[in-house]
Formats: structure tokens, sequence, C-alpha cells
């Protein structure tokens, strides 16, 4: 049994009795520390919202900015530059500590006995550390620390790389951060550097504890900002990198002249992170990605701005393809030339629709209306676009990841976006919602639960706190046979046209019976209600279907493979198996909707995560402006409510804070009995066996 002070596991035995006196000392009394003292949540009296509020505001004024809650770590972000919280002597001052948990509330004791925990155990335990929390809340900063951190305090004196640049693998893996956020990340109106996409990376730590590699996953990448940007939201960095930081020999070559005008490319107003042109170029550099690629790179994405120029007008005659607006002529001689496409095939595959029918799958062109034009044109930089990000992620793994010989535990980041609820919520929204419910239940699951059933096994009584287990909830999105999951998956199979109406009408009638459902009869247009654990939100049907089928022409397709561009060749591979079913007139195999694909790749994270021992940092934004010294407390409110950290301050606080193992007990208090031989043995006395242990909870001591 480990011994536990204040929620902290120390891990081992190893605290000496003065520090064990101590904490005995603070908890059987003395004065109250003023609130922004309070390192720790669990100690404030009573545990309730306004109580953790205030506590958290105290000490966001007095600008201590991390604070304890049991087993989570809350940081509230600064939203200004605190150079010496993160400074790398202040990292080496937690990874030297005897005891970390004793020194000042921070993300490095998180990080410290993390790694602890893999290396003190006989049995190399795997560890994560899941940093949640709404957009701008730190979660990124967070986790980018944390890697920072474990260059620092897991570096291997060795670890030069032999044949490419002389790179330490810590740097390598750290310039992986640059890239991925320039491809994506964009400026949205709650965060300037918003992740569009939710990232685990795994460290990879070799027996002597010094990282050796580490292996990125990614989910859900926003990929229709590409090409529809929301009013006074940014497209992804990289476009407005290339376009402020090119050369004007690049300019030349990527035709971009300075000050051109680009519909994707809204709100040119400079912000911090279009500067950094040079810092993504030279961290693809480290990564292995040579210059010539970088700039085939960057003349692809050119090529996808000059295609968000390409106007339709519509068509009087339907008969007739619609005619290009008359400056969109030269946009597409511009992105066929830049996507090394022929210029008439790009324009028809855009104007025109083939339609296989009869048994023969006879092949019928459609001219499109100008609507399905622009569809088609987003279509199309949407599949590029997220080809390139997923072919980029493989190239930084094949970068940074280490030989699987070289490494035997890891230590993961989860940094995924927090729960969303908008005036207008649509599949992506869900597929987020969805995620943070599993992960709700994941922290229900290893901490809430395995606390109180460890109380219950060691016979102590205990009134069970009532915590809120958001199974229905799941049963409800992703349950079989019946859930909003199946229906909409339904809908997209049976291909059948089906109105936004009645899929509401289908989702209310099949899953009545859920208390998590809800409607919202005031609503003008189709939805539901689905009651996350985390607050209601209501879904707006319209769309929905055609959003999880995500349908890619397959004219599309063809179109690039016929590219004659290195990096496009390489993006869209000619499958000669597809291809020959093609020329037999045989369907192509059914594609996964984005549903099925992202539940799929939900479970492999918490299959990895239940593996591991998860560490909590929640994440909490003091306001919506992102201004320093600024604590809204609704907008903190409704955040800690979200999380719900005061039931996982209750179990941590009303629960017993002080464990020791009974032999340790009873070798240190065994005088006491002596002196006092009125102290008879209460009914739930455990043996003296080695395994088990004592409890003490603050009444106990108290009476
Ligand atoms: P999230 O990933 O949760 O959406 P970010 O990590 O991108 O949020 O943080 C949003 C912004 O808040 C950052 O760009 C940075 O300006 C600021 N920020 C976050 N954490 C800190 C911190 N610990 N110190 C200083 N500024 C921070
Ligand atoms: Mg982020």
């Amino acid at each position: 049994m480990l011994q536990q002070v204040n929620g902290h596991s120390s891990g081992s035995d190893a605290r000496g009795e003065e520090s064990f006196r101590e904490d005995l000392q603070e908890f059987l009394g003395g004065e109250a520390p003023p609130l922004h003292q309070l390192d720790d949540l669990t100690k404030v009296n009573p545990v309730t919202l306004e109580t953790v509020l205030r506590c958290l505001q105290a000490r966001y004024t007095a600008d201590t900015f991390y604070t304890n809650a049991g087993c989570t770590l809350v940081a509230l972000n600064p939203f200004k530059p605190v150079p010496q919280l993160y400074s790398p002597e202040l990292m080496r001052e937690y990874h030297a500590a005897p005891q970390p948990q004793k020194l000042k509330p921070h993300i490095f004791t998180v990080g410290e006995q993390t790694y602890r925990n893999v290396k003190s155990l006989t049995e190399p335990v795997n560890q994560s550390i899941i940093v949640s929390g709404e957009s701008g809340a730190g979660k990124t900063w967070t986790s980018r620390c944390l890697m920072k951190f474990y260059a620092v305090v897991a570096a291997s004196p060795t670890s030069w790389d032999s044949h490419k640049i002389a790179e330490r693998i810590e740097q390598r893996i750290l310039n992986s951060n640059p890239v991925m956020e320039a491809f994506g990340n964009a400026c949205t109106l709650r965060n300037n550097n918003s992740s569009r996409f939710g990232k685990f990376i795994q460290l990879q730590l070799n027996r002597a504890q010094q990282m050796t590699g580490a292996a990125v996953q990614t989910y859900l990448l926003e990929k229709t900002r590409v090409a529809c940007q929301a009013s006074s939201e940014r497209n992804f960095h990289i476009f407005y990198q290339i376009c402020k930081g090119a050369s004007a020999d690049e300019r030349l070559q990527w035709h971009l002249p300075e000050g051109a005008a680009f519909s994707w490319l809204p709100n040119p107003e400079r912000t911090l992170e279009e500067d950094c042109f040079e810092v993504t170029r030279e961290a693809m550099l480290h990564l292995g990605i040579d210059t010539p690629t970088q700039n085939n790179v960057f003349k692809v994405l050119a090529g996808l701005l000059h295609l968000g120029n390409i106007r339709f007008a519509d068509s009087e005659d339907e008969a007739q393809p619609c005619q290009l607006m008359d400056d969109a002529k030269c946009s597409v001689r511009t992105s066929a030339s830049l996507l090394l496409l022929l210029e008439d095939p790009l324009l028809e595959t855009l104007q025109i629709r083939t339609i296989r029918a009869g048994r023969q799958q006879q092949v019928f062109r459609k001219p499109c209306s100008r609507a399905e034009c622009d569809t088609r044109r987003d279509c199309l930089a949407k599949l590029v676009y997220a080809r390139l990000f997923d072919w980029l992620v493989s190239v930084i793994n094949s970068s940074i990841c280490a030989d699987p010989s070289s490494w035997s535990t890891f230590i993961g980041l989860l940094d995924v976006y927090g729960f969303e609820s908008f005036p207008h919520n649509s599949l992506e929204q869900l597929c987020i919602n969805y995620a943070n419910e599993k992960l709700q239940q994941h922290f229900v699951a290893h901490y809430l639960r395995a606390q109180q059933e460890e109380y219950a096994v060691e016979g102590l009584e205990w009134s069970f706190v009532n915590y809120q287990d958001n199974q229905a909830c799941l049963d409800l999105i992703e349950g079989s046979p019946l859930s909003i999951c199946s229906l909409i998956n339904e809908e997209c199979r049976l291909n059948r046209p089906s109105s936004a109406a009645q899929l509401q009408t289908r989702i209310a009638s099949s899953l009545a019976g859920s208390p998590c459902l809800g409607h919202n009869k005031l609503s003008r247009e189709p939805s539901f209600i689905v009651v996350h654990y985390a607050g209601p939100v209501q879904y707006h049907t319209a769309g929905l279907v055609e959003k999880n089928k995500d349908p890619i022409p397959p004219e599309l397709t063809s179109l690039l493979q016929q590219s004659q561009d290195p990096l496009v060749k390489v993006l869209f591979p000619t499958d000669p198996e597809e291809k020959s079913q093609e020329e037999q007139g045989q369907s192509r195999a059914p594609v996964l909707t984005v549903v099925s694909k992202f539940k799929a790749s939900l479970e492999q994270l918490l299959q990895v995560l239940h593996s591991t021992t998860p560490h909590y940092i929640r994440c909490i934004k003091p306001n919506g402006q992102g201004q320093a010294q600024t604590f809204l407390r609704e907008e903190v409110l409704s955040q800690l409510e979200a999380c719900g950290l005061v039931e996982t301050i209750h179990i941590s606080a009303a629960g017993f804070p002080i464990r020791v193992s009974h032999r340790n007990f009873v070798e240190r208090y065994e005088l006491l009995r002596r002196l006092c031989p009125r102290t008879s043995p209460g009914p739930h006395s455990p043996s003296p066996d080695e395994g088990r242990s004592a409890s003490v909870s603050r009444e106990a001591l108290g009476s």
C-alpha cells in the first residue's frame, strides 16, 4: 500500500517520520493559512464550488497558477509570459527534489512523478498525462512544456544521430511542435493559436530512462477550415506564413505576388504565428524534410490558394456546365500549373459529375450546378490538405520514432480539444464531445471508482460520493444496436434522401428511452439535445448525414492521381487493384464514415490509455479574452462544473488523505498504546499484515 499524503502518492514508503509529523500537524490544527497559500484544493473547507472558486481566484491574484486537486493538477492560464516558471533550472530543481510533491504545485511535479513512476517500479508501467480543458485554456502550452521538461530531464548523454544532421533526438522531437502547429493550428475566436486536431504523443524511454524517440498520433483534423473559415477566424497558419515569409524568388515560383488577395485567406491582419515561416522551415529541415521537398509542399499549398479563387457563374442552361467568372480563368491556369495538373481536366472535374449506372456501370456525364461546382472545388482542397497533413505526420514519425528495440516504456501526452458547445453544433462537436465523454469515463473508472472500491475492500466506513457516471450518455451516443452514431451511420449506408427533420424524428423516436436525450421545442431548426456530463448541447441535424459520409467524388482522386507533381504523386498513389476494378465496372469498396473512423481511433487511444497509469491536468481559462490578471468568476465556474472537479476533490478530501501501511503505523505509534493502556483495538482493526494499510481520516484523527 502506498503512503499517500493529501492525495499525492509518494510512490514509496521512504518519507521520513519528520515530514509525516509535519503533515499530521498541519492536518490536526494550527492556523488556517490564507486562501492563496492553500496548495491543494482538498484543504479548502468546506469543499464547494464557491470555496474552490475563491481559492483559485486568490491564487490567481497572487500570480500562483498551479493548484493540486487531489490526483488532478489545476492549471490556470496566466495569459502573460512567466519565464521563471518554465526555466531549465526550475525543471532540474523539480527533477532533483527528494519529494517533488513537497514543492509548489507545478506541471513539473506531474512530469517528475510520472517519470519516477516509470523508473521506480520493478515492472515498468507506461504512464500517460491527460491534459484537458476548453479551447484556449492552455493544453497545448502545457504539453509543449512537458515535452521540454522531458527533453531536459530525460536527455541521453550519447543520443547523437550518427547519420543525419548532428541533432539530438530530444531536439528533433521538440521540432515536431512548430511544424505540426503551423499546419494544424489556426487563429479562432477563442484562441489565436488554436489546435485544430487532437494529438497523442508517446515519448519513448529506454531502460536507463532516457528519451530515445517519440511517436505522434493525430485525431480529426478540421480540414474544412482550408476552404471555409467562420467570420473573424483564419485559415491554418502555414498559408499566412508562406504569403508573408516567401522570398521574392519564391513569390515568383509560387505565384504569390505581394498583396495578392485570396478568398481562402481571410483576416490578413498580422498575428505572431504568421511571422514564424523561418521557424517552420528550420524545424522541417531538422526533421529531415529537405529544402526541395519543403518547397514542393509550399508550392502545392499555393496551388490550393489559387484553387480557392476559382469562381463559377450560374448556368442558364442546365445541360451546359457552369462557366467560369471572368477573373477565375487565370486562377484555374495558375492552380493547375502549381499542382502540375492539366488545365482542362481540372476545370472539367469541377464542372461535370460522372455517374455510373446500370448493370454495365455505364458512365453518364452531368453538368453540376454552381453550388455543386463550389463543393467539388472545396472538396478537392480538403482532400489534398488532409493527405498532406497525414503525410507530414508520417514523415515526422519516421524521423523521431525510435527503433522498437531501443525503448521499453513510454510516457504519453494527450492534448485533445475540450468540450464544445456553440450556438450551432454539428458533427464536429458531436465527435469532440463524444471523445470528452470517453475521457471522462476513463477518469471516473481509473480514479474515482478505483479509490472508492479500495475503501470498500479495506472495510472502511465511507459514505459513497454520488459521482456522475456518464455511461447512459455514452450509450446514447455510441451504444448498440441503437444510438445516435448508429442511426447517422445507417442513413449513410442506406444512401436515401433523408431530410434533417426525418433524422430528428428517427433519433427522437428510436432513442426516446435515454435519460440523456432531450429536445428543444423552441428550436426552429431540426435538432436534438444530448445531456453531456459537462452540460446539455443542442446538435442540429441539417447536414449531419452528408458530413458523416464525407463524400469524395472518385473523379477528384483520379484527377490528382494524374498529377505530375512528385509530392502529389506520393499523396495520391494509383492503386492498381482499384484501377482494374474500375475498368471492369465494379464499384469501389464501401468507404468508412467519419463517425466510424473516429470511433475506431478513439477506441484504440483508450486501449493505450487503459494500459497506462493516468495523470490529469485540467487547464482553466480565467477569461475568454486572453487577458492577464483577469479572473471572471462565471467563466471559471462553468469550467469547474464541466470537469466535475468538486466531486474529485470531495473524494480526495472527505476520504483518507493520509495513508500509511499498518506495519509502519504500529511501529511509529506503538508508544502511544503503551502510554494509554485503556485504548483497545476497534472492530475494524486490521491484522498487521504487510500488505494492509491503516488510512487515517480527518474525523478519526480529530476524535
Ligand atoms: P489550448 O491548447 O487549450 O487551446 P493553448 O495552449 O494554445 O490553449 O493556450 C492559449 C494561449 O494561452 C497560448 O497561446 C498562450 O498565449 C497562453 N498560455 C497558455 N498557457 C500559458 C502559460 N502557462 N503561460 C503563459 N501563457 C500561456
Ligand atoms: Mg491547443
